[in-house]
């Protein structure tokens, strides 16, 4: 194909003066004069002058939104407001059609986000989802450029399990064995040894485990992969195929894990406000549209650029998980009985009311809890001298709850062992990770952030499935 000048290039200037073929999707056709065309390489258009006698009626017709075209022409300084640059076309062509009245993508109308979500296919096309998906993919550039320059090694956990005793949540099974005709073993249960793995699979819902072992040979790694969870809970910050990012250091504890992953939140924050700005100033000014039909006591009290600018600044606000019930319990919604799970003693499981609270509430910022009781967390999670708390922290951020979950891990072997056993977890299938504190066990952590919980932060999104390009959740897999 003819070589082509992309538009965010062409919206550079550099070329100006220059004769440049252009090619991208029509935007608008406007006084028979002044197309916009976007070909998705930055949020701007580039104005492109037609001259309709040279174009013929015809051809003009055919310029509905969403046409995809190819023009050659002059790259020149703008007379007109609103654009540096525009091309006046030397030749048009159209590539691809797109019959107006069928398409879905009208500019008249702003479709909603739920529609967009059934049409997930062409969504792209759309201002909002083109700004979601530039700064999802810069967020994950980010990410990797951020451990790959404290030496990480980018580690691929395997995506189907043989271990199911994470407990991190409901898994989805993989087997090739037929479903109406299930091979049954003597005593009536299925014989999953004439399965595909002689063994029962799944999907995995988290990669730390094998992480963990990486990091005790490799000093530091991440995973970043999708994880799968059946769990039914249909809310707008879960999904069933969601992509997390899980560091493991060696050598670190809970205070060391706690800097990584403020260090690496500030990071990406700070890349997408300096790589992503006319895709932030847009969702900025989508987002304080839709604050102001909102209530005025549901108003948020920051803009999205302020609020992310915002964190940057003060230091996350660290304090331990009984810290915090002392202040929920003594909190006025608390008091008042307008928590829907009121905090009545220690040991209580906090809900995301209770999150949003310290958060948006109380503190008016990034909070990271630590200790929690070890009751209500995982079984690698390292027990605290007090004999009743782990060394696990989680990571609340406003509108969103929860985005990470970490903890040091239990690096000592007895108490590793006693306490699977108390969690009636299969030690006998879990060896290979219990040989990590076999064979030269020392202190580690490491943490899982939700890929999609981060976008959403720093989107201004409200719903989880605006921010992957196909969300699965129950009853939805389409595409
Ligand atoms: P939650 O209480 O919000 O369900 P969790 O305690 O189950 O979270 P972890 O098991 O600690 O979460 O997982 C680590 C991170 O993965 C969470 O902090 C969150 O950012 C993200 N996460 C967990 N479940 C989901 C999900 N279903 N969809 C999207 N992100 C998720
Ligand atoms: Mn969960």
């Amino acid at each position: 194909m003819k070589k082509r000048i992309k538009i965010v290039d062409a919206l550079r200037g550099e070329q100006v003066g220059q004769p440049v073929t252009v090619m991208g999707w029509v935007r608008s056709f406007r006084n028979n004069q002044f197309i916009a065309l976007n070909d998705g390489s930055c949020f701007g258009s580039l104005q492109i002058v037609v001259d309709i006698d040279k174009l013929g009626l015809e051809t003009a017709k055919r310029l509905t939104a969403g046409a995809a075209i190819s023009v050659d022409g002059l790259l020149i300084a703008s007379q007109g407001k609103g654009q540096t640059v525009e091309v006046t076309a030397q030749q048009l062509e159209i590539l691809g059609d797109c019959p107006a009245d069928e398409y879905p993508l009208q500019l008249k109308n702003r479709p909603s986000l739920e529609y967009l979500r059934e049409i997930a296919h062409l969504r792209f096309r759309t201002n909002t989802f083109g700004a979601i998906f530039r700064v999802r993919h810069a967020l994950s550039f980010a990410i990797h450029q951020f451990y790959n320059q404290r030496g990480f090694v980018c580690m691929h956990s395997p995506i189907i399990t043989g271990s199911d005793a994470e407990g991190a949540g409901e898994m989805f099974r993989v087997t090739t064995l037929p479903l109406d005709k299930l091979p049954k073993t003597a005593d009536g249960k299925v014989d999953f040894k004439q399965d595909f793995f002689e063994k029962s699979t799944h999907l995995t819902v988290s990669g730390q485990l094998e992480a963990e072992l990486a990091a005790l040979a490799l000093g530091q790694v991440y995973t970043f992969g999708p994880t799968f969870r059946a769990e039914n809970s249909n809310t707008s910050r879960h999904l069933a195929e969601f992509w997390m990012i899980e560091p493991e250091v060696a050598f670190a504890d809970l205070t060391d894990n706690m800097n990584l992953a403020e260090d690496m939140l500030k990071y990406v924050i700070e890349y997408a406000l300096t790589h992503c700005r006319e895709d932030l100033d847009f969702l900025n000014q989508r987002f304080a549209e839709e604050d102001k039909s909102k209530p005025v006591a549901e108003r948020a009290e920051m803009g999205l650029l302020e609020k992310l600018q915002f964190c940057l600044k003060e230091p996350f606000q660290r304090l331990t998980y009984t810290e915090a019930i002392e202040i929920l319990k003594n909190s006025t919604p608390n008091k008042k009985g307008k928590f829907k799970y009121p905090i009545k003693a220690w040991g209580a499981d906090l809900q995301s009311e209770h999150e949003r609270y310290l958060v948006e509430k109380h503190f008016k910022k990034p909070v990271i809890l630590t200790d929690y009781p070890m009751e209500i967390k995982a079984f690698y999670m390292r027990q605290n001298n007090d004999g009743k708390t782990v060394a696990a922290m989680d990571i609340l951020f406003p509108g969103i709850g929860e985005i990470i979950g970490g903890s040091q891990r239990e690096e000592r072997l007895e108490k590793l062992k006693q306490r699977m056993l108390d969690m009636h977890i299969p030690i006998e299938e879990m060896q290979w990770f219990l040989d990590t504190r076999r064979f030269g066990s020392c202190p580690h952590a490491g943490f899982g952030l939700g890929f999609e919980r981060l976008i959403l932060f720093i989107t201004g999104m409200t719903n989880i499935r605006d921010v992957i390009p196909f969300p699965r959740f129950p009853g939805s897999a389409t595409f």
